[in-house]
């Protein structure tokens, strides 16, 4: 108690210098580069008398003038600092990596010129193993007031000691430490231990407390095996973008309002307390959060207990109960004024609320439906009970995007958790399955069991989106979320992991900027769908009882992969499942190598023999590629059918690189034999050119007799194979002429998925027109037989398909769609209030129809109705239909909207307008024009790596000449700091997908365009 009391005099003291704080921390973000956030200012606290108990008293004024003397003198010391401190060598780090470097690749070898960055830090950015945390107290009262967003804070840590030694290696990042207050205090003897200084390690956000060290040679102050506590006070930062603790600001009753909330990982939770920031370094943290009367707070745990916070009326403290043991990105705090939503949970063993701001409370409703219910699915999968009394579920209205696994305390963007079924589409209630699903299945694969390290991301990422979709569909089976799999995951992360600059699975990782990079669709969809074809050789029941035993042996604890493996491999002996190999060593080429084979099949009718072969699949091999000398072969799990009664299986080993098949059953000359049943490996497959010929009869004969999936498979490998020169584009377009008789889902997505491709490629070239003939040609049955309005009885899948078919009718110009769009979007505009004039499923394509095809005032109802919308999903569909428009005018001045403050567009608006506005034929260059004039403008606007790669990969995507190549490369050049020292990898894959391009238009367009003229519908009638 006497211990909190004085705290609470420092913090005190610490509030009258935040003022200070913000001024120099706003000058020092102007300053920054984005994505390499630098903690140069920091260096300053060495002698900063500011911060001392009892130093100056400061007024506000006085402040003000004393904040820009400090800046100038801060930044003259922190250049000095700086170089010191990269100059000299750098503190040493235990290995304790337990992963096996031989089996990664450091991220930075395919990367265009290896940052320089990557070299330097590589050895300096894990903390020593010399003492660990065991348990965090931690206390934080974020202040919620225009002109001062600061957060006042205390933690105080109980470390063991591993290994003797003289100081204390923590992490700390943009927050100024009150260096008078640190204290370490050996427990048991009570005996508060004397520190010689206190130094940031800039590059590697270290905070390093060096203890005094006697006079005898050798002799150290933290001996192994003894407690200590080390405490400090501090001051961070109430953040503007969603890292470390931030604030949201948003618009309730016509009223600006503030709430505060955390989003720890990969690295910030060192930007909100010093702690040991390291995912295997766990401990238990309780938390105690202030605020004021009017406000609630929330965290991992329940509240136990509220007091008042001396000295300050109005505001209290609320004091949370001990968590669990538990890594330090997975903390989290929330202090907001928003309404609970307690949700029925007839067991009583945990709770489950929802907290929402007060004008969205009707939106939750389904999140509390599905959350729960999700939540018991998994107890029961997995066995093992959720560890936790409660679970709350947060909506944070702005300033966050997609959501977050925190222990207890889910966030979600509003987009991803609200849901209203009059204004919100399909997709949108997709979306909150997917992400409820997908963060409460990381309560266990993430939470309870977590990767050693970051280097295996992909252990909790790939995994949980994979059994998301189990989840999903159980909790709604109608959106047959497994089965969409095929198209939204498998198929859409072959596009990527087909670059030759993809990365593997498990790459090798040391700093933040390189942590942060391997939060891409390789570690998540690649992830999953190397995980579903573990579940599938294995079977589900070895896959299910392994992942149990896999969570029971290591709760509480970290994993490697080859702990899963190891489990799984058990389990699979066990069952008496046949496995050629260990669990281990099939899966490790797949997650070591980059990129995926295509399998290719050969029939010898004469002899009734089978070869296949294995290769890297590559969409593009360039010429610069032999550096890499990775063998490129796997252990590729076959299956076979001729009938989808029967399916064979076998194996090709990662030293095969081809096989004669002995199969499990006769096969006729005149019979079609398709491999990868239902497409659950992770691989493409090619036949010989008569075994294509037999499945394109068969498809047109009757295409059910080929399982839904299969034909889905069939179009998408087929396109593919044509787009990477292995096959001839004449057998994909046949094959496409059976479409004209598909009714499912699947099989459109995934050939129109294809297909846009060389809709991208060709929409400025006289081609065309016979392009969009085709197309139209095989999709009028369906839009016929579907119609334009959506029906209450639709499934889900239905419902996507109309709009899907809809969308690409109105786009290509088809009249009856076109009038049916701008028809029902005038009854709109005339009546704006009646929401079922345009049923949410269609509001995209009918906005963005009426706008393309119309002018200043469509326009401007649509952007008036995004402004006035409450539910969030609706706003971002009516934001890209704004990009719709072909003046090019209104274009340029979105464009303009987008960088202008005044507008009011959140970050993300911005960001999606850029990117939307890029696959507008017309915005296109326009938005590569603004991108390249403004870009030092929009690093300071957006200040993040991965919103400005995806911005470059967007602006980039369709380009396909050589002089846009050579543009590209001009850039690039230009400005390689950023483009090519820290956006590395993405830039390396925009330039190599341009490069593709070009590569695909010198050798398939004619050839497409010949086949196109000898189909058209005009011509051929
Ligand atoms: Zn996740």
């Amino acid at each position: 108690m006497e211990e909190e009391k004085k705290a609470e005099r420092r913090d005190a003291a610490a509030a009258t210098v935040a003022v200070v704080f913000t001024f120099v921390r706003d000058c020092r973000r102007a300053a920054a580069t984005p994505g390499r956030r630098r903690q140069r200012l920091e260096t300053i606290d060495v002698n900063d008398e500011a911060m001392s108990d009892g130093g100056p008293r400061l007024t506000v004024t006085k402040c003000r003038a004393l904040a820009v003397i400090l800046f100038f003198v801060g930044c003259v010391m922190a250049v000095g600092l700086s170089v010191y401190f990269l100059a000299r060598p750098h503190y040493p780090t235990a290995n304790s990596c337990s992963t096996a470097p031989s089996k990664r690749q450091p991220l930075s070898q395919s990367f265009l010129g290896a940052g320089a960055l990557s070299q330097l830090v590589q050895n300096v950015t894990r903390l020593p193993r010399t003492v660990l945390p065991r348990h965090y107290d931690v206390r934080l009262l974020p202040i919620l007031e225009k002109g001062n967003f600061t957060v006042l804070g205390r933690v105080s840590i109980d470390v063991q000691c591993l290994q003797s030694t003289d100081r204390i290696v923590l992490h700390s990042s943009d927050i100024k430490v009150d260096l008078k207050s640190v204290q370490v205090i050996e427990r048991g003897a009570n005996k508060t231990l004397s520190i010689e200084r206190i130094d940031y390690e800039t590059v590697a956000e270290f905070l390093v407390i060096r203890l005094n060290v006697g006079q005898q040679q050798g002799k150290v102050n933290l001996t192994k095996g003894s407690n200590y506590t080390v405490s400090m006070n501090f001051v961070a930062n109430l953040t503007e973008t969603s890292a470390g603790f931030f604030r949201s600001v948003y618009m309730e009753d016509g009223v600006e309002r503030y709430m505060a909330v955390s989003q720890m990982e990969p690295t910030d939770a060192r930007r909100v307390f010093p702690c040991f920031d390291e995912p295997n370094m766990k401990a238990i943290f309780t938390v105690t959060l202030g605020r004021h009367r009017d406000m609630m707070a929330l965290s991992n745990m329940p509240l136990i207990n509220t007091t008042q916070i001396d000295g300050m009326d109005d505001f209290y403290w609320d004091h949370f109960a001990p968590s669990l043991l538990m890594s330090t990105y997975l903390v989290a705090f929330a202090v907001a004024n928003f309404t609970k939503i307690e949700a029925d949970v007839a067991h009583g063993k945990w709770k489950f609320n929802i907290y929402v701001r007060t004008s969205a409370i009707s939106q939750a409703q389904y999140a509390k439906v599905i959350g729960p219910k999700t939540q018991a699915f998994y107890e029961d999968y997995f066995q093992v009970p959720f560890p936790l009394p409660k679970q709350d579920l947060m909506a944070i209205p702005s300033a966050f995007v997609g959501a977050m696994e925190n222990w207890g305390l889910l966030t979600f963007g509003e987009s991803v958790l609200l849901y209203d079924e009059d204004v919100s589409s399909l997709d949108d209630r997709q979306t909150v399955v997917e992400l409820v699903t997908h963060e409460l299945a990381h309560q266990w694969f993430g939470n309870l069991v977590t990767m050693d390290w970051w280097t295996e991301l992909w252990l909790k990422e790939g995994f949980t989106s994979y059994v998301e979709c189990l989840g999903a569909d159980f909790v709604d089976p109608s959106l047959e979320r497994l089965q969409q799999f095929v198209t939204s995951g498998l198929q859409a992360v072959m596009r990527l992991d087909a670059l030759e600059s993809s990365h593997p699975i498990s790459v090798l990782v040391n700093h933040p900027d390189e942590i942060g990079e391997l939060f891409d669709d390789i570690s998540y969809k690649k992830g999953a769908a190397i995980t579903r074809m573990l579940a599938s050789f294995i079977g589900d029941k070895s896959f299910r009882d392994g992942l149990t035993n896999y969570l029971r042996i290591h709760q509480y604890g970290n994993a490697v992969q080859d702990d899963l493996w190891n489990a799984f491999d058990k389990q699979a002996k066990v069952d008496q499942v046949f496995l050629p190999t260990k669990v281990e060593t099939i899966m490790d080429a797949w997650t070591a190598k980059m990129g995926f084979p295509v399998i290719t099949v050969q029939r010898d009718y004469k002899n009734r023999n089978i070869s296949v072969t294995q290769k890297r699949f590559l969409i593009r091999k360039s010429n610069s590629s032999t550096a890499d000398t990775t063998v490129y072969l796997w252990w590729v799990p076959l299956t076979y059918t001729t009938d989808f009664q029967t399916i064979g299986s076998t194996w090709l080993a990662d030293n095969q690189t081809s096989k004669n098949l002995t199969l499990e059953f006769e096969v006729e000359d005149n019979q079609w034999i398709i491999f990868n049943v239902d497409e659950t490996g992770y691989y493409r497959v090619n036949y010989d050119a008569h075994n294509w010929k037999l499945i394109g009869q068969q498809l047109m004969t009757n295409h059910t007799a080929i399982s839904v999936i299969n034909r889905a498979q069939i179009m998408n490998d087929a396109l593919n194979l044509a787009r990477a020169g292995l096959l001839d584009y004449e057998t994909p377009l046949n094959l496409t002429e059976y479409l004209e008789r598909e009714e499912e889902f699947l099989p459109w997505e995934s050939t129109l998925t294809a297909l846009s491709y060389l809709n991208s490629m060709m929409q400025r070239t006289p081609g065309y027109g016979l392009l969009k003939n085709y197309v139209m040609k095989i999709l009028m049955p369906l839009y016929n037989s579907l119609g334009f309005v959506h029906k209450s009885t639709d499934s889900h899948l239905t419902g996507k398909l109309r709009r899907k078919v809809v969308e690409r009718c109105c786009f290509m110009g088809h009249k009856d769609c076109v009038t049916k769009a701008i028809e029902s979007y005038s009854q709109w505009m005339a009546d704006p209030g009646n929401t079922t004039i345009v049923p949410s499923v269609l509001k995209g394509v009918v906005a963005c129809t009426a706008i393309r095809h119309g002018g200043e005032l469509e326009w401007n109802f649509a952007f008036k109705r995004f402004r006035q919308s409450n539910v969030a999903s609706e706003k971002a569909t009516l934001l890209s239909s704004l990009t719709c428009t072909q003046e090019s005018w209104i274009l340029a001045r979105l464009l303009e909207m987008c960088l202008n403050p005044a507008v009011g567009f959140r970050t993300q608006d911005a960001l999606d307008v850029i990117k939307t506005l890029a696959e507008n034929p017309i915005g296109r260059f326009m938005t590569f024009n603004f991108v390249r004039d403004k870009w030092t403008e929009m690093t300071k606007i957006f200040n993040s790596i991965h919103s400005l790669a995806h911005v470059f990969e967007s602006v980039t995507k369709s380009f396909n000449t050589d002089m846009e190549l050579k543009e590209l490369s001009d850039f690039v050049g230009k400005n390689k700091e950023l483009l090519v020292n820290a956006m590395t990898r993405s830039t390396q894959q925009s330039i190599d997908r341009v490069r593709s391009n070009v590569s695909w238009m010198r050798l398939n367009y004619r050839q497409v365009v010949n086949w196109l003229q000898q189909n058209n519908p005009a011509t051929s009638q």
